[in-house]
C-alpha cells in the first residue's frame, strides 16, 4: 500500500502524459497559398487550424476557421488574398514542444483561449512543426485516464 491518495493517484498518472505520446499530424501550407485553397485545405484534411509555413519551412503563422470567415467577409478576394495577411503571427502564435507535458498544453490551450497548438522543433531561430495537440487530444487523454486504470 503506497498510502497515496487517489487525487495523487490520478495526478500521478497525468503527469507521465507527453505531448509526444498524444499529438497528431499537422495539417501545414504556404504562407503564399489564397484564403480560398486555406479552406479547401481545413475541409480536405478536416482541421479547425492550419500552421504556416515559410518557403524554408519554419513556423510563422496559424489560421484558425473564424480568421478565414472573418477574411470571407472583409470584402477582399478571397482568390488573390494570401493567407499571410488574415493569419495569426510569430512571435505571438503559442507553441508547445515533444517532451513538454500534455497538461502544459492544456493549460496553454485554456489560457489562450485557443483550440490547436503545434508541436515544434528548435530549428536555429525557428520552429519546424512535427504535430498538433487540439482540445480533441486533450479529452483523448481524458479518456485514456480511465481506460488505463
Ligand atoms: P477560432 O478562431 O476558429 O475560434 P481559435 O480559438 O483556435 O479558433 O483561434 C482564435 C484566434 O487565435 C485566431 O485568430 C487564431 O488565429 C489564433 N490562434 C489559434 N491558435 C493559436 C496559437 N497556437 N497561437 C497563437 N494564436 C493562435
Amino acid at each position: 500500500y503506497t498510502g497515496k491518495s487517489s487525487t495523487q493517484l490520478l495526478s500521478d498518472s497525468i503527469k507521465k502524459f507527453y505531448v509526444k505520446d498524444f499529438q497528431s499530424l499537422p495539417s501545414v501550407i504556404s504562407e503564399d497559398i489564397s484564403v480560398y485553397e486555406a479552406i479547401v485545405k481545413m475541409f480536405i484534411d478536416d482541421v479547425g487550424t492550419l500552421f504556416i509555413l515559410n518557403e524554408k519551412k519554419e513556423l510563422v503563422g496559424v489560421c484558425s476557421r473564424k480568421d478565414l470567415l472573418r477574411a470571407t467577409m472583409g470584402g477582399q478576394d478571397i482568390h488573390t488574398t494570401p493567407v499571410h495577411i488574415i493569419m495569426s503571427r510569430m512571435p505571438n502564435i503559442a507553441v508547445v514542444f515533444p517532451d513538454d507535458l500534455l497538461i502544459y498544453a492544456a493549460n496553454l490551450l485554456i489560457d489562450r483561449e485557443i483550440d490547436s497548438l503545434p508541436v515544434v522543433i528548435q530549428k536555429g531561430t525557428a520552429f519546424e512543426v512535427t504535430g498538433r495537440i487540439t482540445k480533441t487530444t486533450i479529452t483523448r487523454a481524458f479518456v485514456a485516464l480511465i481506460e488505463d486504470e
